[in-house]
């Protein structure tokens, strides 16, 4: 269970209402029953329900089941699509282990308004379903060019491209040998459904320490895309 609010020895954590629903309604535990509870930071806990209500409760921490995994370095930036598209990329990406998620919007795109809590709910959401103990931050929506206007290249910014031609476009394996030259501290750019204007591609084409990849003769869906690059990356460079 993630709980907003810090874990050590001895802690006593409130219970928020929705979390009482679920604890004490849904899964009927009573006092003295045992939950296992992360909040990002803490590395996971074992708590005993120490009190319950109908709107509340409280948990009390007994001992550490295990410390924090943070995942390998590297950030997820993706241009947002439709929103249900958007939360899969965002879920996905958590799961994957992205150590953050960057959305970014691009010359072409068009998506309505994106929720900066509603997504940071999602990754928090995927990363209680997958037993992580890391939830990945996610940012408020920034604009292509002020991302890289401020960005440190000391960081491997893997630019997913569709119209990446060479060695890398012919099949996801050979994608995998330019992925292998992006280690960490790393990021992977994926572009909207309308793909990227020719200046944003000059643009990214020019910076240092940038890696064009093909993931395949075949034009992915930006989920699809974001899924596939970052799989690929972990199988080469990341755990
Ligand atoms: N509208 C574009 C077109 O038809 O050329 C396609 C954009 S694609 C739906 C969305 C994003 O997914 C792209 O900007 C790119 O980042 C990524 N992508 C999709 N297929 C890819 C591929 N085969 N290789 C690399 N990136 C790909």
């Amino acid at each position: 269970l993630f709980v907003d609010h810090p874990l050590g020895e001895a802690q006593s954590v409130p219970v928020s209402r929705d979390h009482a629903n679920y604890l004490f309604n849904v899964m009927r535990l009573g006092v003295g029953a045992e939950v296992a509870l992360f909040n990002g930071v803490d590395g996971e806990w074992r708590a005993e329900v120490a009190a319950k209500g109908k709107r509340g409760g409280v948990l009390v921490c007994t001992e550490q089941t295990a410390a924090l995994q943070m995942p390998p370095d590297v950030w997820l930036l993706f241009a947002p699509i439709k929103k249900a598209r958007t939360d899969f990329i965002v879920e996905k990406a958590a799961e994957l282990g992205a150590a953050r998620i960057c959305p970014v919007r691009t010359a072409r795109t068009n998506s309505e308004r994106v929720r900066q809590d509603k997504l940071q709910a999602h990754a928090m959401e995927a990363a209680e379903q997958c037993g992580g103990t890391f939830v990945p931050p996610v940012d408020e929506i920034v604009s292509l060019e002020a991302l890289l206007d401020r960005w440190d290249a000391s960081r491997a910014l893997v630019f997913a491209d569709e119209a990446a031609v060479g060695p890398s476009s012919l099949s996801p394996l050979a994608g995998r040998t330019v992925l292998a030259a992006a280690p960490p501290p790393a990021a992977i750019l994926i572009g909207p459904e309308g793909g990227f204007s020719d200046a944003e591609r000059a643009r990214l084409h020019a910076m240092q320490n940038v890696h064009v990849v093909s993931l395949g003769p075949r034009i992915l869906r930006a989920d699809t895309a974001a899924v596939s690059a970052l799989t690929l990356w972990q199988a080469a460079v990341g755990d």
